[in-house]
């Protein structure tokens, strides 16, 4: 495996490669790595001839200093852990690299950051836009694999990116949960065990949603009850929120269309988020 840090000798790497025809599967990471980066890896592995992985925790998509700084970072261990699912390309560099300057453009998104992770963390979505279009630009991947987990920044991504014209596909890809059904994340690391398995209630209430979605009256009764249900358990809750998955728009209360169920809530100061199709 590879390890870059230079955005110039990556690109020069690859173009050798893409020259010979080959093809190029891109995971973005923030590294801390875990299970559910792990089947992306494996995803692009079984697609693309060349698989890329990049681990950079990014500054500009953070709006708390304190969450920077406390962002699980193991460098040595995501190493590891890439070798054995045969990556070819570990690309760590440091933010100056993929940052030269201060500039910071702001990016049309739809109005796809208006509510949920958008609304909860202002410039969060501008700063993932940002470098996963410096990314593409860099990489130049066929194809990019991003985690359901954040469905909206899924969302996000597939609209900005054909939006600044890059032909990359967006592949998207299911969660990897915990034995409790927590969303495998690098934040969870941050949880005493007691947290940890509270934490699988968020999943229990995404599966409770989903169980009466087709059977009961009123979206806003099932959010009402699953909002309950978390505060009891002792997490503070940012939303949990029954969402249209294309526009991502609050759904009226009999609409019983496509829907997804989202959540968000703070235990012990952590940051967890879910989601689960309910229909569609
Ligand atoms: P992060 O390092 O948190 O920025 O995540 C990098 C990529 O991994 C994103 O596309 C995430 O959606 C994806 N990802 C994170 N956690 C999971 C998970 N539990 N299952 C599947 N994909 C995930």
């Amino acid at each position: 495996m590879l390890i870059s840090r230079n955005v110039n000798a990556l690109v020069d790497q690859l173009e050798g490669m893409v020259s010979s025809g080959l093809t190029i599967g891109f995971v973005p990471t923030m590294g801390a790595l875990h299970d559910g980066h792990l089947s992306l890896v494996e995803k692009a592995r079984s697609d693309c001839d060349i698989v890329v992985v990049s681990v950079f925790v990014n500054p500009t998509q953070f709006n708390e200093q304190k969450d920077l700084d406390n962002y699980p970072r193991n460098e040595h261990n995501d190493e590891k852990l890439l070798r054995q699912v045969d990556c070819d390309v570990m690309f760590a560099p440091a933010v100056t690299e993929i940052y030269p300057t201060e500039h910071r453009p702001e990016f049309e998104l739809n109005g796809l950051d208006a509510t949920m992770e958008g609304a909860h963390r202002p410039g969060h979505f501008n700063g993932v836009v940002q470098v996963v279009d410096r990314l593409f630009h860099i990489v130049k991947p066929d194809k990019a694999y991003f985690g359901q987990k954040d469905f909206q920044q899924l969302a996000i991504i597939r609209y900005s990116m054909k939006n600044l014209g890059h032909r990359t596909e967006v592949v998207a890809c299911p969660t990897v949960r915990e034995v409790n059904g927590l969303a495998r994340s690098s934040r969870n690391q941050l949880l005493s065990d007691s947290a940890r398995k509270k934490a699988g209630i968020l999943y229990q209430e995404l599966l409770a949603a989903k169980a009466c979605f087709r059977t009961e009256d009123s979206n806003r009764s099932i959010e009402d009850r699953a909002c309950t249900r978390i505060k009891e358990a002792g997490f503070e809750l940012d939303y949990f929120m029954i969402v249209d998955p294309v526009n991502l728009a609050p759904l009226a209360e009999l609409e019983k269309g496509q829907a997804i169920a989202c959540v968000a809530a703070r235990i012990e100061g952590v940051r967890l988020i879910d989601n689960l199709m309910l229909f569609g």
